[in-house]
């Protein structure tokens, strides 16, 4: 049954319809009758069904999808090993609330995620529904094991949307924009952001510390929490050495180093976590987004003695380690190693950069090319300067929308294209979108 799915979808790009299309535009109306205008609106496509890299619409057009639901459906879509591991859960039960009676998967992925994640060290996890809520919890946790209250972020941060975490989050519009007042004891530093500051990562961190010892103190510092490359913000990839100085300064100093890996882990950057380049070992981890294949499920993970601090019952919630979603993440790691997908990701890795940087000579829009994996971006600038072009991303984005094929962007100033394929896209597909991208790109130039 599954098979004859897979079979039935394909694996080409094929627009039918102008997008979009008729049938999108009549639940497009129903949409306006009953969802809050509030909700973001990206392409107004209604999406039907899924298989790999393509997502199929309700007017039937075949899109190419370059942005896995924000880095969320690494594994593709409609993967069968995991749509059987969720039936059966399924049908077996779906819910006890773990902190009521427990059952094996939630184990199991934390099993998983202390083998996965660096270190050696003896580490423990819990398990939430969202990135947001995961990022709350590694702050209450550090929190609690330091007995302290400031906590350090930086410019361009993004870690939720909840009142702490738009606290953390550095972006005004649209993620903070009169929702205050925000939570307080969290402190904002410069990030290292090689294009537009040129430090090397031992001077930019040098710069962040001088900043955190003068302002705050690192006696009251509880956490230090950074997105080893940052997602939202940019996909600003600091720095070598920007990371490992950090990790010894939180070392150093008795502070918490929370990695939020929520869009940079699960092999999205080639390797299972993005500190994993630099050999930081961090003393806790986020996950979420590519954890479960589409399954709400995210988790902290870390130093026992840091995780265990905190007394029975301190932490949890009625959903987090839903056993669907669990089963779910089980099902998407195991998919990761037999496809040996974190490699995968080094080779898209290379065949995107190879092809945008030859695009990045053609024309004068393109200030920078970078990321690491399947997570690389152009950020986009006015010609000549290095002043952010969000106009320009945001007519690339439609260009690619008209033409089948999504693309995201992001960045503090929105001049950020940002490509974050499903990890078994296969080549061909991959030079398709990379195609129509060019296309855009010498369109808006
Ligand atoms: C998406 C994201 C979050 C928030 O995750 P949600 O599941 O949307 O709450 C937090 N941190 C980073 C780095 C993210 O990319």
């Amino acid at each position: 049954m599954v098979s004859s799915l897979e079979s039935s979808i394909g694996s080409e790009r094929r627009v039918l319809t102008e997008l979009p299309g008729p049938a999108s535009r009549a639940l497009q109306e129903r949409r306006h009758n009953v969802v809050s205008s509030s909700v973001a609106m990206g392409f107004p496509i209604y999406i039907d069904r899924a298989q790999g890299a393509i997502l199929v619409d309700v007017d039937g057009n075949h899109i190419l999808d370059l942005g896995s639901g924000i880095a969320v459906t690494g594994i593709g879509h409609a993967v069968p090993e995991l749509v059987e591991a969720v039936s059966q859960q399924v049908a077996s039960f779906t819910h006890t609330c773990f902190g009521v009676t427990p059952y094996e998967s939630y184990v199991a992925v934390c099993e998983e995620l202390a083998a996965l994640t660096p270190g050696t060290h003896e580490k423990r996890s819990a398990l939430f529904n969202s990135g947001a809520e995961a990022v709350e919890n590694a702050v209450k946790i550090a929190r609690h094991a330091t007995r302290r209250s400031a906590v350090i972020v930086f410019d361009h941060a993004y870690h939720g949307r909840t009142n702490l975490t738009m606290a953390l989050t550095a972006k005004n519009m649209p993620y903070k924009d009169g929702f205050g007042p925000f939570a307080p004891e969290v402190y904002r530093v410069p990030m290292s952001y090689p294009f537009r500051d040129g430090l090397s990562g031992a001077d930019a961190a040098a710069r962040a510390i001088a900043e955190i010892e003068s302002q705050v103190g690192a006696q009251n510092v509880a956490a230090l929490l950074i997105e080893p490359v940052q997602g939202e913000g940019g996909f600003i990839v600091p720095a070598a050495g920007f990371l490992p100085a950090l990790s010894k300064w939180t070392t150093d100093h008795g502070v918490v180093f929370i990695a939020d890996e929520i869009q940079s882990g699960f092999g999205r950057t080639g390797e299972w976590f993005a500190v994993d380049h630099e050999g930081v070992i961090p003393d806790l981890v986020t996950t979420a987004k590519g954890l479960a294949g589409g399954m709400p499920l995210a988790g902290v993970t870390g130093r026992a003695e840091i995780m265990n601090a905190v007394h029975e019952g301190g932490i949890g919630g009625t959903y987090g380690g839903n056993p669907v979603a669990a089963v779910a993440a089980l099902a998407a790691i195991r998919v990761m190693r037999d496809r040996n997908l974190v490699m995968r990701a080094r080779e898209l890795e290379a065949i995107m950069l190879t092809s945008l940087n030859a695009l990045a000579r053609d024309v004068t829009i393109i200030g920078d090319v970078r990321g690491r994996g399947a997570m690389i971006a152009l950020e986009l600038v006015e010609p000549g300067t290095t002043i952010p072009h969000a106009t320009a991303a945001k007519a690339i984005v439609k260009y690619c929308n008209d033409h089948g094929v999504i693309v995201l962007s992001c960045g503090t100033a929105g001049n950020v294209i940002r490509l974050l394929p499903p990890l078994v896209i296969t080549d061909e597909q991959l030079a398709d979108g990379l195609e129509v991208l060019a296309e855009a790109v010498r369109d808006v130039n």
